[in-house]
C-alpha cells in the first residue's frame, strides 16, 4: 500500500476531508496514526513520541504553562458514507466528519501553523475510543507514559458544535436484589414474594428528587434511575428472589465514594438483600476557575455548558488536568449514516484556539 502523506498547509476543511478519506474504524488505525506521525515529524518545533497506534507532539518553550489538545482518530463503522462530499451549502457529508476527524484536523492545523504558541502546547492522537473503554487509547499512553500528558488544562476537540463543555457527570450502575420464599402459587401463603418485596425500592426511586447543582457556573442535572428489572420462576410460583438495576448519574462534584455512599443510603431501609456494584466511573469537574481556562473561555467567547454524558475529559481529570470538550463536530450527529460538519464551524474553533495560542 503507498504512504499516504498528508498535507498540513491544507485549510481545516480540506483537511477534514482528506481525514474522513483516510478511513479508520477502530482497530484500523495504524495507516493513519502512521500519516500523522509522518507529517509532525516534519515540524522543527515540535517532539513526537509513539505508544501503538497513539501520537503525542510536544512544544518545548519553557513557557508558563501547558494545554493540552486531543483528539480520537478512529470512528465508528462506515454506513456507506465514504469518500466524504462537500456540498454547496458548505456542509460537508461522512463517517468522522463531525466524531471527530474535523477536530482533529483542527488539532493538525494549529500544531503546523503556530509554532510559538504563548502557552506550551502538548498534542495527542490516540485510538480505540469508539471501542471497549479497556481498549482507550488515551487510556493506554496515561497508564504507560502519563507524563506525556502532563499539562495545565486540556482541551478534548469532540464535537460539541464550537461550543465549551465542561467536566461531564459520573455513572454508577447496581444491582439490588431483594429475596423471598419460593412456593405454589395456589398456595402462596406458604411463601413470600420477592418481586413484591421490590415495591419499596420502586417507591423510592419514583420520589427520588434528584440534584441539580452549580459548579463553576455550569448547571448539571443528576438522575437515579432504574434501568432493568428481573424476577419470576415459572407462572404458578411464588418468586424467591428479584433484582433491580438502577444507574445514578451524579455531577462531578461528588467522588466516586460519595455516590456510592448515597445510593446505598437511599435504599438503605428497603429491604435489599444485595447490592452489588456492577460498573463505576467517576465524572469530571469543569475546571472553568482556572485560569487557564479562565483565559480560554474568554478568548472563545460564548457560555460554557456541561456536559452531561461521560467522556474522556474525566481521564484527564484523574491526572489532575482540567479538561473540557470544545470542537466543531455535532454530538447529535456522531455515529449517523448521515454524519456531516459546517466548514464554517471548522474554520471558526481553528481561528478561535489560534487567536487564544497568539495573543
Ligand atoms: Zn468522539
Amino acid at each position: 500500500m503507498p504512504e499516504t502523506v498528508l498535507d498540513l498547509t491544507l485549510d481545516g476543511p480540506a483537511l477534514t476531508a482528506a481525514l474522513v478519506d483516510h478511513r479508520s474504524v477502530s482497530g484500523e488505525e495504524k495507516p493513519l496514526a502512521d500519516a500523522i506521525e509522518q507529517a509532525l515529524r516534519l515540524l522543527p518545533h515540535l517532539t513526537v513520541d509513539r505508544h501503538g497506534n497513539n501520537i503525542v507532539a510536544r512544544t518545548h518553550l519553557g513557557r508558563a504553562e501547558r494545554v493540552v489538545l486531543a483528539g480520537h482518530i478512529d470512528t465508528v463503522p462506515v454506513a456507506e458514507n465514504l469518500p466524504s462530499r462537500l456540498d454547496e451549502n458548505g456542509i460537508l457529508w461522512g463517517c468522522g466528519t463531525s466524531d471527530m476527524k474535523s477536530g482533529v484536523a483542527v488539532q493538525l492545523r494549529i500544531a503546523a501553523t503556530v509554532p510559538e504558541p504563548n502557552r506550551d502546547l502538548t498534542f495527542v492522537f490516540y485510538d480505540n475510543e469508539e471501542v471497549a473503554a479497556h481498549l482507550n487509547g488515551l487510556g493506554h499512553v496515561a497508564d504507560a507514559h502519563p507524563d506525556w500528558l502532563t499539562g495545565d488544562f486540556a482541551i478534548l476537540l469532540e464535537p460539541s458544535d464550537a461550543q465549551v463543555e465542561g467536566g461531564c457527570q459520573g455513572t454508577l450502575r447496581v444491582h439490588l436484589r431483594t429475596e423471598g420464599e419460593r412456593a405454589h402459587s395456589a398456595r402462596s401463603w406458604m411463601g413470600s414474594n420477592a418481586i413484591h418485596a421490590a415495591a419499596p425500592i420502586l417507591a423510592r426511586l419514583a420520589a427520588y428528587e434528584p440534584r441539580r447543582p452549580v459548579i463553576d457556573g455550569l448547571e448539571y442535572r443528576e438522575g437515579l434511575n432504574a434501568v432493568g428489572i428481573e424476577g419470576g420462576v415459572a407462572t404458578n410460583v411464588i418468586p424467591d428472589a428479584c433484582t433491580v438495576v438502577v444507574n445514578y448519574r451524579y455531577a462531578p462534584d461528588r467522588s466516586m465514594e460519595e455516590a456510592e455512599a448515597h445510593v446505598r443510603e437511599v435504599f438503605a431501609d428497603c429491604g435489599v438483600s444485595e447490592f452489588v456494584v456492577d460498573d463505576h466511573t467517576g465524572g469530571a469537574l469543569p475546571g472553568l476557575s482556572h485560569p487557564a481556562a479562565a483565559a480560554f473561555m474568554a478568548a472563545v467567547g460564548g457560555t460554557a455548558q456541561p456536559k452531561f454524558g461521560w467522556t474522556d475529559v474525566s481521564r484527564f481529570s484523574a491526572l489532575g488536568v482540567p479538561a473540557v470538550n470544545y470542537g466543531p463536530g455535532n454530538a447529535l450527529l456522531a455515529h449517523k449514516r448521515d454524519e456531516h460538519v459546517a466548514v464554517a464551524k471548522i474554520t471558526h474553533c481553528e481561528e478561535r484556539l489560534r487567536e487564544w495560542l497568539t495573543a
